[in-house]
């Protein structure tokens, strides 16, 4: 078992705090990734969990047993970095059993655990090879074998892809995909691309200034962002957000926005009436020839082509939205439309905190 628990992690580099108070727990098999902006401090809490960085406070549990003062080697750890880091002068072969050789086990052994991983990475034909007769994706995936060669109760992965052409990285996330769901082994997975993260992650722990401000399903972070910051970072392009007032009247509620009253279907105990932030996706807008009642007047500003659908900028009143509409609906730059936003998918957000309000 390998669950891994952080609990009230701290970790000051002179007067910035990295991480604060962070708490955690990831369950044994996960596939956790850490996600958040630059400067968060992602790689932090990674290095904290290898044993590469001391804590300042806090613990670190693996499989219920304190690794927080243990040295990186004694943590049953793996970790891939984003610079493959292979050996230059090795083999391929050579490269990924180096580990096995570091921790004396038999040569018939190591032979048949690295088949077993270049079978599994699809790497065999390459194991006499040297790295740099190797492509990018190909050396990424020798430093992933030489990571999971050693049979690691947890493995680390920090933006193991960035270095890899757009093709590439979706061929790779793919890969990480389906040998993590072989392996079933814990895995902690460091990025800022949300795309990577909706992609690969059993739950996404979204940080922001040394802390986790949510961590939930990739759907749940999609659907139901906690925040204002949440529902900007996830999604391309990310959430709209307008301002409004919230009103009741005769049973029905609404939000008075400058460009016109948006209906809601209803709202949380915890929203009164008062200023707002409506938060809806570009997906969850209709855009109308006509007018309907709850309906927002708006011009469209720009319409660009994106395969399969296209994405609108328009104004509503003083307010920019991003719509994604089918490719194949008629729209002119400078025409008029009616904005329909799907009451479903409204999250109400609090001005001054920016935290979702309850039940929506
Ligand atoms: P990135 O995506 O850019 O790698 P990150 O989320 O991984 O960012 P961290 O590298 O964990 O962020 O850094 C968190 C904060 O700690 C940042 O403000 C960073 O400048 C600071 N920091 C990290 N390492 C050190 C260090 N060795 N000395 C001083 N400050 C550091």
């Amino acid at each position: 078992m390998a669950e891994i628990q952080f609990q009230n992690l701290w970790k000051k580099y002179g007067k910035v705090a990295a991480i604060k108070d962070l708490t955690l727990n990831i369950r044994d098999g996960e596939f956790l990734v850490l996600l958040g902006p630059s400067g968060c401090g992602k790689t932090t809490t990674l290095r904290a969990l290898a044993g590469l960085e001391t804590l300042d406070r806090g613990r670190i549990l693996i499989g219920g047993r304190d690794v927080t003062s243990l040295p990186p080697g004694r943590r049953g750890i793996a970790m891939v970095f984003q610079s493959y880091a292979v050996f230059p002068h090795m083999r391929v072969y050579d490269n990924i059993v180096f580990g096995l050789r570091m921790r004396h086990v038999g040569d018939a052994e190591q032979r048949r655990r690295a088949e077993e991983v270049a079978e599994l990475l699809q790497i065999s034909p390459l194991l006499g090879r040297y790295p740099a007769q190797l492509s990018g994706g190909q050396r990424q995936r020798v430093a992933v074998a030489r990571a999971i060669v050693m049979e690691p109760d947890v493995l680390l992965m920090d933006e193991p892809l960035s270095n890899l052409d757009a093709l590439l990285r979706l061929h790779m996330r793919a890969e990480l995909k389906r040998l993590h769901r072989e392996l079933r082994s814990t895995t902690v997975y460091v990025t800022h691309d949300q795309t990577e993260a909706l992609s690969l992650g059993d739950r996404i722990a979204v940080m922001k200034d040394g802390e986790i401000v949510q961590c939930a399903s990739p759907t749940e972070i999609y659907d139901r962002p906690a925040s204002r910051f949440v529902g900007g970072f996830i999604g391309t392009p990310p959430m709209n957000f307008l301002e409004g007032v919230l009103r009741r009247s005769n049973g029905s509620v609404a939000v008075e926005t400058s460009g016109g009253a948006i209906p809601l279907a209803g709202v949380g105990g915890a929203a009164v009436d008062g200023s707002v932030i409506v938060g809806i996706r570009p997906e969850h807008i209709e855009v109308l020839a006509q007018p309907q009642t709850g309906s927002l007047p708006a011009e469209i500003v720009v319409a660009e082509p994106a395969g399969p659908t296209q994405l609108l900028t328009v104004q509503a009143g003083p307010q920019i939205l991003k719509v994604t509409v089918p490719s194949d609906l008629p729209v002119q730059p400078g025409s008029q439309v009616w904005l329909r936003l799907n009451p479903a998918r409204i999250r109400l957000m609090d001005p001054s905190t920016g935290a979702a309000l309850a039940a929506r």
